[in-house]
This record gives structure tokens, sequence and C-alpha cells, in this order.
């Protein structure tokens, strides 16, 4: 099963304590495709300007991903610069060069419609409902979304919320979404909004998803990192990977214990993903490396 991906291709700026790397392959479609590569035919959908650089392009097309559906705009590409402060958990955003999002209409071909699991990485919620309504019929829809979507465009959103299966959110932003202080709360509330099943991102702590009972519950934690050099795109690899061993691994629906397996592999995905800037440690992986990471994990988190 083939997943489609669609979302944004960025130049990145990113700043650590201890470095700064500038103009590198950046964007949630980017990380998350690559990311779900690793388990799955994947197609992306996206804008470029022309000022993408062909390397950023290599590294896509080099993982085999399908990028019939990446528009080359005559404008500039969406360009985003931030910085982590020194516990690497939080970051403040300094530039956003909207660029050729700004009239982005996302245009899904005709050779990508059958796709049966579909990604609306984070891009505004207006182009992930038009992306939807092109796919006559994926068997599972997943969306992410950030902070200045619940504040700019709350009443797309939850018409969103009404059309996908799984909504994939951080903590701060479920809380602020559904307006409450409580994490169960936001997970449990979100689900009332439409989608059978919400992941809630926990960051270091790992992710939490919520299923239709309250027995459909799971928690997995984040593998234990030495060292992390540069979280940004963890989330969207994270999901990526869910994504990808969802299609490898169900066929015409989803059960929960294929939910659970999908969180850790998207985990594991992240992890390595923190050890080095943009997508460099994450599109050099191995399927070996990811299952010994793997069986680490499940050693870890077994008792
Ligand atoms: P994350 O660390 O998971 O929040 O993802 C960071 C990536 O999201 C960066 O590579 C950015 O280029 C991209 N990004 C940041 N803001 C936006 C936005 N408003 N729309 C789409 N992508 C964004």
């Amino acid at each position: 099963m083939s997943v489609l991906i669609a979302g944004s291709i960025a130049i990145d700026t990113v700043k650590t304590p201890t470095a700064e790397r500038l103009n590198q392959l950046g964007g949630s479609a980017s990380y998350a495709s690559i990311a779900s590569s690793f388990f799955a035919p994947t197609r992306l959908v996206s804008i470029i300007g022309h000022d993408f650089p062909e390397a950023h392009m290599a590294i896509l097309k080099g993982r085999g991903i399908d990028v019939e559906g990446v528009e080359v705009s005559d404008g500039e590409t969406f360009r985003w610069s931030g910085e982590y402060h020194d516990d690497l958990n939080t970051r403040t955003t300094h530039d956003v060069a909207i660029n050729v999002l700004e009239k982005f209409d996302p245009k899904v071909p005709e050779s990508y419609k059958d796709s049966r699991i579909v990604v609306l990485a984070n891009m505004s919620p207006q182009n992930q409902l038009d992306t939807l309504k092109q796919i006559s019929n994926p068997v599972y829809t997943i969306a992410d979304t950030m902070d200045l979507w619940i504040n700019l465009a709350r009443e797309q959103l939850f018409e969103l919320l009404a059309k996908i299966d799984m909504l994939v959110i951080n903590d701060s932003e479920a809380k602020e979404f559904m307006r409450t202080n409580n994490l169960v709360v936001a997970g449990r509330e979100l689900r009332k909004h439409g989608p059978k099943e919400v992941v809630i991102k926990t960051g270091e702590h790992g992710a939490l998803l919520f299923g239709e009972t309250e027995n459909d519950f799971f928690r997995c934690g984040a593998y234990p990192l030495h060292e992390v050099e540069d979280p940004t795109g963890a989330g969207d690899s994270f999901l990526g990977g869910l994504a990808g061993y969802l299609s490898a691994n169900s066929k015409d629906s989803v059960a929960f214990d294929d939910l659970k397996q999908a969180i850790v592999h998207g985990t594991v995905m992240a992890s390595y993903n923190c050890q080095s800037f943009s997508t460099d440690r994450l599109h050099s992986l191995t399927k070996e490396d990811i299952d010994s990471r793997y069986a680490e994990f499940r050693r870890f988190t077994a008792f």
C-alpha cells in the first residue's frame, strides 16, 4: 500500500546552543516522507520555488520518493528559521517566509489517487482539506497541525477533524486546542470532534494514544538518547514512520494493535532524526539500524 504525504518542503536555518546550520532541507513533508520511505512506497504532494537546491531534491529522490506531486513554482521556497534553547526542548521561531506556500493549491496527481494511507503533515488546514478531497478511497487518514493554525484557523481545523481517522498533535498544542491543562482530557475531547484515534506527542517523554474506549489507550516512552543534535522534524519523522509502518503492515482496516506497533516505529524514526541536523541521519539509515533500535527499545520497555 502506498503512502501519500502532503505538507511543506522548506529551506531551514536552525541554531542550537552549540551549532548553526544554514539553508538545509526542512519542511514537514520532507521529514515525514523520508521516514515513511523506509517502510512503504511514498508519494509526495508539496510545492517548491525556483531556488530549491538540487542537492535537497536529490535527497528526496535518493530515498525513492515519488515527487510527481511536487509543484515547482516561479516563486521562492518556503523558509523557516528557529533557535533552540539550552534544554533543546523549547525553541523560538525567528523568521518564517511563507513564499510559495501562500498561494499553494495542492494538486494530487492521477497516479496518487489510489493511495491507501494519507498523511496531511503540517500545513494550513485549508491545504489539508483540499488535498483530502482529491483522494478517493483511503484506508486511513492522519493529520498533524500546530499552534499557528489552532489560533488562526480553528474552525477549519474542526472541519478537518471530522474527516480524518487520526490526529497527531503535541502536548502543549492539544491542551491549547481543547482549552484544558489535562492531557488525558485533551486526548478524549479531541476524539469527540471526529478522529477515531488521537496521538499526543510528549517530546522526550514519548507519546500517548487514545482510541475508541477508555481501554483503548497506549503509552509509549521515547528512546533514551545521550545526545540530541537537532530535534527539528522529530514530530514529522514520527508521523512518517508511523504511516509507513501502517501501510506495510495493515490491509483493509487498521487494528489498535497495529497502531501501537506503528507508534513504536515512529518513535524509533524520531529518535534517529534528533541525532543530526536536517535529515542527515534519517536519510542515511539502513533497515538494520531501524530493526536493531526497535529491538533495543522493546527490551527497554518490556517487563
Ligand atoms: P517540527 O520540528 O516537527 O515542528 O517540524 C519543523 C519543520 O516544520 C521545519 O522543517 C519547518 O520548515 C516546518 N514548518 C515550520 N512552520 C511551518 C508552517 N507554518 N507550515 C508548514 N511547515 C512548517
